[in-house]
């Protein structure tokens, strides 16, 4: 086996927002073994290494020395199946979406909610990622991950993984796992999530009455394709900020102020609310700073025209939060990580 590192990769093409940046040395690792080698030639060389995915919730903000090591491990199976209870796994390089269609294919129920989702398997336990009403949490099992700090390979299940809204112990701890494959619990037949966003008035306008969960995947996938910029043709990472939780009784004073600032029950005593509504109503959809805005449809999502650089966006998402900050009295945290 012999890795095929290489030096001076530019990262354009493995990142969404599309901006340059070069990674001192790169390799792609399709297997355990593969991955276990480069660590070990990064240690002997003394590089830093940064893993990464589809890269789809990255932002370069500079070139990255030592070592990018891209997870491209392919595998996927169904592990067992017991009175229509399905587990699944899929290796950590999976592209995230053809594995939904691929469950849904297999007449499995669970991950419909989180099509179209763009990035690898791996990356989702990261920040647990969720859309229309659904976690990875939901429907997570059990993940095999390298420690890095001792180089043994361990099997998490969903308490350890410490999930939270867009956390997980894997964004606590970064640098240190390196998620190989996950586990997802499925079903042949389970409730349909229907009631988070305009799911229902989406199959409703398409005259079905008793959806299927590819149903619920379609729709889901024309909602998403409407909304969101394909990265294809516009730079971007998605939501580039978290929803914001705040106390209560900050949500209700904000509210008195502002009654059209949709907030959300988060918690005993928390309420989450909407960045991209205090984003909007604090002036910046639409905005462009040269080569890098905001979304013109959705203010949530910060763009690359063509040529913008990480650090532009880094400079453009820094006013956002100041301005948020200033007119609201919310803080915005970032949901990309930030290289
Ligand atoms: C148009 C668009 C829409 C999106 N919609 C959503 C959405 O609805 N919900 C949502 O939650 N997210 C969404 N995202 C964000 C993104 O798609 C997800 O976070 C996705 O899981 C990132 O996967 P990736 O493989 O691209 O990860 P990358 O961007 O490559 O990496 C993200 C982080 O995970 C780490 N990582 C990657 N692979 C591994 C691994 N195997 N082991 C350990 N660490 C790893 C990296 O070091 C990095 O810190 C969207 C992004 C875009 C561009």
């Amino acid at each position: 086996m012999s890795l095929n590192v290489q030096r001076a990769v530019q990262l354009a093409p493995f990142n969404t927002f599309g901006v340059a940046a070069t990674a001192e040395h790169f390799v792609q690792v399709h297997s355990d073994a593969e991955l276990v080698e480069a660590l070990a030639l990064a240690t002997e060389r003394g590089w830093p290494v940064q893993v990464i995915g589809g890269g789809s919730n990255l932002l370069l903000s500079a070139d990255v020395p030592g070592l990018v090591v891209r997870m491209a491990s392919l595998g996927k199976r169904i592990v067992r199946e017991e009175a229509g209870q399905v587990l699944v796994e899929a290796c950590a390089g999976e592209p995230w979406h053809p594995f939904v269609q691929w469950s849904l294919a297999q007449g499995l129920v669970g991950l419909e909610n989180l099509s179209l989702i763009p990035g690898t398997v791996g990356a989702a336990p990261m920040q647990n990622v969720g859309a229309y009403g659904v976690e990875v949490k939901d429907v997570f099992a059990s993940l095999a991950a390298l420690d890095r700090h001792s180089g043994e390979v361990h099997e998490l299940a969903g308490e350890a993984c410490a999930f939270g809204y867009r956390d997980s112990v894997f964004k606590q701890q970064p640098g240190r796992w390196v998620i190989l494959r996950v586990r997802f619990a499925l079903a042949r037949q389970a409730p349909l999530h229907l009631d988070y966003g305009p799911i229902r008035e989406r199959l409703a306008l398409l005259g079905i009455e008793q959806p299927t969960a590819l149903d619920v995947s379609q729709a889901i996938c024309a909602i998403r394709q409407e909304k969101l910029p394909d990265p294809a043709v516009l730079g971007n990472a998605g939501s580039f900020f978290k929803n914001p939780v705040v106390p209560a009784a900050q949500a209700e004073a904000l509210k008195a102020r502002y009654p059209g600032l949709p907030s959300y029950p988060a918690g005993p005593g928390q309420a989450k609310l909407a960045a991209g509504w205090l984003i909007d109503q604090a002036g910046w959809r639409g905005h462009r700073d040269g080569a890098v805005g905001v979304h013109v449809h959705q203010a949530l999502v910060l763009v690359n025209h063509g040529g913008g650089t990480g650090q532009q966006v880094l400079a453009l998402a820094q006013r956002i939060q100041a301005s948020v900050q200033a007119r609201f009295g919310v803080s915005l945290e970032m949901e990309p990580n930030l290289l």
